[in-house]
């Protein structure tokens, strides 16, 4: 794949403009996620897999927002295990929302919540988000997922192994039920497939 194949408005590749080509995860994601299909990736850090999903979700975001243009809330979702990944995402997608004006927030525990709360007030297209804060923040009634219908969850087999299980069910159910979920892991143990099945429509499975 080239990044003249995709058919993506250019400014949405900005973030892009300094690479050859695409990496193969973001080749084998970007014509499913932007097909509208769910996905389950494999794959490591490393594989460019931050604008694998992120750029395929601006695209979506601009959508909804096109068709409705007072839309209030996230409409993309990242849940990811730490803090550190959490931010290190939240850079990538700010940098590449930046030309489209899309903004971002980023949401994780061990500081106080009322900060985050007012950013959340102020109105935000995308959160990135570590699962307990993310959870805690939706059951306080601070964030609502409603209109999310683009979710991640990134490093999946990590969450579950940290014992986020139960805040990503009651995340997920928070979320729109006409969402796209793309949903990263390393790994491609039972859990991860059991959470799998139960949350993605017909994905398609793609290993790096
Ligand atoms: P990630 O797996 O998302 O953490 O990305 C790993 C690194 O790959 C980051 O430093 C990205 O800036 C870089 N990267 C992402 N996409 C490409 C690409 N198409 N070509 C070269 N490097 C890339």
């Amino acid at each position: 794949l080239k990044f003249a194949d995709v058919n993506f408005p250019k400014a949405m590749l900005k973030s892009c403009e300094n690479f050859t080509k695409p990496t193969p995860i973001q080749s084998q994601c970007w014509p499913i996620l932007t097909s509208g299909r769910d996905i389950i990736g494999i794959a490591q850090t490393g594989s460019g897999k931050t604008l694998a999903f992120s750029v395929p979700g601006l695209v979506h975001i601009t959508d909804q927002l096109k068709n409705n243009p007072k839309k209030k809330g996230p409409i993309m979702l990242v849940v990811a295990p730490t803090r550190e990944l959490a931010v290190q995402c939240a850079e990538v997608i700010s940098e590449a929302g930046k030309s489209v004006n899309i903004t971002s927030l980023c949401l994780y525990g061990g500081v106080p919540k009322h900060e985050q709360k007012r950013a959340l007030k102020a109105g935000v297209q995308v959160v990135v988000a570590t699962p307990g804060r993310l959870k805690d923040l939706v059951q306080e009634k601070c964030c609502s997922l409603a209109n999310v219908t683009y979710t991640v969850l990134d490093e999946a087999d990590r969450m579950l192994d940290d014992g986020f299980e139960k805040d990503i069910r009651l995340i997920m159910s928070e979320c729109h039920v006409e969402r796209q979920i793309a949903m990263f892991s390393a790994t491609w143990p039972q859990s991860i497939q059991k959470l799998a099945h139960e949350f993605l429509v017909d994905p398609v499975k793609v290993t790096i």
